[in-house]
């Protein structure tokens, strides 16, 4: 086995691209991507410094090159054939793999009413830039969506003078992946900020100058982001005829229903010891994965097993969740100074963690949290309430016991 094609050069591509090398690998590495950039984060996009956009390469071409990464640049995958395990390219070339990484990523959704063409994505670096620009002369915006990425998007431009209206089908913002009592937070916050929320309201049609309601409600708008999620990108697997549904099923390894194709990243729908499969769109998860796929890839047998975990920054205030909390789970508090954690307990078992404080300031208290996760603890609801029980302690007791 000596050559690996990795089509998707983001987050979990690109790491996985450097981990087939620590991992031993010493065949050829070949990373396509349909970006005319080097590999870059996508979250610094909408936390810009000083409100300007600002790309963060995830490596330089260099690293690449010593790496013996042969990096395609606006490069997309057309057409795999499993059969002959090869790949064709938009720029005419046909690749042969022993092996092949789907790290494709998503795409963001699209709104289907009258005008929706005016409506601008926000998922690349050139979608990054078009609304940073139109925000440096624009008066006004209306973010469709109000989860994680439209509410991030929310607070730079209110920080930058705009009025921001926030448009969201469902009653309350931040429904999907943020705590209920976070999301409650951040909402109130928002609010505070003087951002215009239009909540549990469907679009009508997008104008030149406006969005209007399906209530006939007129919201001003210069600029117009639709920011209503993302699917996964499955077109070259589902042209393959890889087994699809909410992404690209794999296996615990990785591994999709073609043993020489792996997938990784935000495409993926991973199987769960449960039973089911899921996705989980988030930087940790698609550089975790990679790191995995990439040991998998190169001949190991590892499961993916990871905690769940993601931040978000709105305003000065940073959000961090561990493990998926459910309403059902039984919820204790721990005040902090700034800040809150709520703790997930299922059956008396640490199951999940959050919190909510000034800047990174609750980053320590998730991360013994998650290690408390791991270790499978039933801590005493009390004890984890008091601010004055330290978590290390909590952690040592655990392993000790
Ligand atoms: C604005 C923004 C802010 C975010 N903020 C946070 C955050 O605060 N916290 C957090 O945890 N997560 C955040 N995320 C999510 C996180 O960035 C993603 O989960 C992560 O980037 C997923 O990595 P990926 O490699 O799976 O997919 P992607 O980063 O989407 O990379 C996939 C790449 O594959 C390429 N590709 C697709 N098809 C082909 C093809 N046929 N041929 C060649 N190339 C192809 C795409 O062009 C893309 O470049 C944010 C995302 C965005 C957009």
């Amino acid at each position: 086995m000596d050559r690996i094609v990795i089509i998707g050069a983001g987050e979990a591509g690109t790491r996985a691209a450097f981990a087939l090398r620590e991992a031993g690998f010493a065949g050829s590495v070949t990373l396509v991507g349909t970006e005319p950039h080097l590999p870059y984060e996508r979250p610094p996009l909408s936390k810009p410094l000083n409100g300007t956009v600002h790309m963060k390469p995830i490596c330089g071409a260099e690293v690449l090159q010593a790496a013996g990464i042969d990096y395609l640049q606006g490069v997309s995958a057309l057409k795999l054939d499993a059969d002959a395990r090869s790949v064709a390219l938009s720029d005419d070339q046909t690749l042969a793999y022993d092996k092949l990484l789907l790290a494709t990523g998503a795409r963001p959704r699209r709104l289907a009413c009258p005008g929706s063409q005016r409506a601008l994505d926000f998922r690349t670096f050139s979608d990054a830039e078009v609304i940073f620009s139109r925000a440096q002369t624009g008066k006004s915006v209306a973010i469709i969506g109000g989860g994680l990425i439209g509410m991030e998007l929310a607070a730079v431009l209110r920080g930058k003078g705009l009025a921001v209206s926030v448009i969201e089908m469902a009653p309350k913002p931040l429904g999907r992946a943020v705590p209920p009592r976070f999301a409650a937070r951040l909402h109130a916050r928002h609010e505070e900020e003087g951002v215009a929320f239009h909540l549990g309201q469907g679009i009508g049609e997008i104008t030149d100058d406006a969005v209007v309601l399906a209530d006939g409600t007129t919201v001003p708008a210069d600029i117009v982001v639709a920011a209503i999620g993302v699917s996964p990108d499955t077109a070259l697997a589902e042209m393959t005829g890889l087994a699809i549904g909410n992404g690209i099923l794999t296996d615990n390894c990785l591994r999709t229903s073609d043993p020489n194709i792996f997938a990784a990243g935000d495409c993926a729908a991973v199987a769960q010891p449960g039973g089911g499969h899921m996705r989980f769109e988030s930087w940790r998860n698609a550089r975790t994965q990679a790191e995995i796929v990439a040991r998998n890839m190169a001949g190991g047998k590892e499961a993916f097993a990871s905690i769940p975990w993601f931040w978000t920054d709105q305003y000065d205030l940073g959000l961090q969740v561990a493990g998926l909390p459910q309403p059902e789970h039984q919820s204790v508090i721990r005040q902090l100074d700034g800040g809150e954690l709520e703790f997930y307990l299922d059956a008396g078992r640490l199951v999940a963690a959050a919190g909510l404080g000034a800047g990174n300031s609750v980053a320590k208290d998730i991360k013994l949290s998650e290690m408390l996760i791991a270790a499978g603890v039933s801590p005493d609801p009390a004890a984890l309430a008091d601010p004055g029980v330290n978590l290390k302690a909590l952690l040592k007791s655990a392993r000790a016991a």
